[in-house]
């Protein structure tokens, strides 16, 4: 057990309750450890009451050591972590808004800019399959494919990050946009933004912040 990555992962998944993201037992973190391994949060336990220690590792066996299960959605992150080399850590929540969509199985059209920020000119919604199954993992991947976020059917959403903070941001930036976009539907259907338009935003946000590239 690596400690500063356990206490690092447990900040983080507080954060996810502060902010808004989860409350109880729903969500689940993890980051990914050298040798094919990652480290995420234990199943069905308050953040609040865990400790570091309690971070599970989970290695390339797909084995667990120590009395806490892992997550019951480990197969998501496994899953993920080897697929996409860009996957640092990963961010499971059903935050309020982003799983209202969810349960409509409804895709996010280009109807704000920001959407380009997960990697594409929509947000796909993963197929309904039961939590904690290799069939939700693999619906999970194939709406991941080329972004880095997506809904999941009556579930919730998934986002993919470079880091920790970086993970925790986008899910904050993605459960925003689904407000908004929530927001705009009470008016009827937003104006949808052209492919040329989501082009050209795709292209500003490869230089946006602070280092280049790291929109
Ligand atoms: P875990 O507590 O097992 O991580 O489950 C929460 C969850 O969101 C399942 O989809
Ligand atoms: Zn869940």
């Amino acid at each position: 057990m690596n400690d500063a990555s356990a206490t690092h992962l447990l900040a983080t998944a507080r954060e996810m309750s502060a902010q808004g993201l989860n409350r109880g037992t729903a969500g689940n973190a993890s980051v990914r450890l050298p040798g094919d391994a990652m480290l995420i949060t234990p199943s069905g336990l308050p953040w609040e009451r865990c400790e570091p220690g309690d971070m599970v590792r989970l290695g390339p066996d797909d084995a667990w050591d120590g009395p806490l299960k892992p997550s019951s959605e480990w197969r998501i992150h496994r899953d993920i972590y080897r697929a996409r080399p860009d996957a640092t850590a990963i961010i499971h929540a059903h935050s309020p808004h982003a799983t209202a969509l969810a349960c409509h199985r409804r895709p996010i059209p280009s109807f704000h800019y920001m959407i380009a920020r997960f990697g594409g000119s929509d947000i796909r919604c993963a197929e309904y399959r039961t939590f904690g199954t290799q069939a939700l993992s693999d619906a999970v991947l194939a709406a991941l494919e080329g972004r880095s976020a997506c809904l999941m059917a009556n579930h919730g959403m998934i986002v993919i990050g470079r880091d920790l903070e970086h993970a925790l941001a986008l899910a904050v930036e993605f459960e925003t946009l689904c407000q908004h976009y929530l927001l705009a539907c009470q008016l009827g259907e937003p104006v949808i933004l052209e492919a040329a338009e989501m082009a050209e935003v795709a292209a500003r946000f490869a230089g946006y912040g602070q280092a280049p590239g790291s929109g």
